[in-house]
């Protein structure tokens, strides 16, 4: 569904990801884990073009979306992405923020909008805050807000940048628990997160980053359980 093939990206003299080479197929979770600094944020940015990748192609059903003519718009209807600080629009309502995407860049229907808007607020159980502003919702309950507002748009994979590092303890397993009732549902996720034990629970894949690309590729067990390679295991180590 998803190839990346020889993706590089430099800032300048900075070479952040060197010949990242993968395949993502449809239905899978993965997890990307690694060291702070190793490249995981800017690994999702490039994936969907928030950051232009030095050199390389990412393909999405057989589409090279990273080339000149590529159609990006599209690109972002099939892509979503959940970061660590919510992005929800204050001045507006929360059914507005989940409403804004489909009707704007979807031309869905006002009405229809508002009605699949509830529905997504349903299934992240905020439907009781349709009618607020972000202002008046806990950390947590933002967060599922821009979970719901980034399923509104259906896509067909969604990433997820650290969803919970913003958050108080207490709302992490709020926020984790609408990203696991997601992955039930069969969607195509990549999640950066810290949170090892929801890592393993939830992925079919863990990526390990580091030395500028994915050093190690396994399930879940193969990384935390049997790790091969010396970065993994001291990671594992350090962390576990
Ligand atoms: P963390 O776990 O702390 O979030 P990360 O693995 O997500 O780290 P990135 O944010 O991808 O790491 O950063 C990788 C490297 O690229 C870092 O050295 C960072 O300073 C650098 N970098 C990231 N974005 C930019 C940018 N826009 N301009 C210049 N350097 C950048
Ligand atoms: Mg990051």
């Amino acid at each position: 569904m998803i190839a990346i093939n020889g993706l590089y990206k430099q800032f300048g003299e900075l070479s952040v990801l060197e010949n990242i080479s993968t395949e993502i197929k449809e239905g899978e979770v993965i997890s990307i884990i690694g060291p702070s600094g190793c490249g995981k944020s800017t690994f999702l940015r490039c994936i969907n073009l928030l950051e232009t990748p030095t050199k390389g192609e990412i393909v999405i059903d057989g589409q090279n979306i990273s080339a000149k003519n590529a159609d990006v718009s599209g690109l972002r209807q099939k892509m979503g992405m959940v970061f660590q600080s919510f992005n929800l629009f204050s001045h507006l309502m929360i059914i507005e923020n989940l409403m804004l995407g489909p009707v704007n860049l979807l031309k869905v229907p006002r009405q229809q909008a508002y009605d699949e808007g509830l529905q997504y607020l349903e299934m992240v159980g905020l439907r009781a805050k349709a009618l607020a502003f972000p202002d008046e919702l806990s950390g947590g309950q933002k967060q599922r807000a821009a979970i719901a507002r980034t399923l509104a748009m259906k896509p067909e994979i969604v990433l997820f940048d650290e969803p919970t590092s913003a958050l108080d303890p207490t709302m992490v397993s709020e926020v984790l628990g609408v990203i696991r009732k997601l992955a039930a549902t069969g969607m195509t996720m990549m999640i950066v997160t810290h949170e090892m034990k929801f890592a393993r629970d939830v992925s079919s894949r863990v990526f390990y980053m580091d030395e500028k690309g994915i050093y190690e590729d396994g399930t879940p067990t193969e990384i935390f359980d049997h790790p091969q390679k010396p970065r993994t295991r001291a990671f594992i180590r350090k962390i576990s």
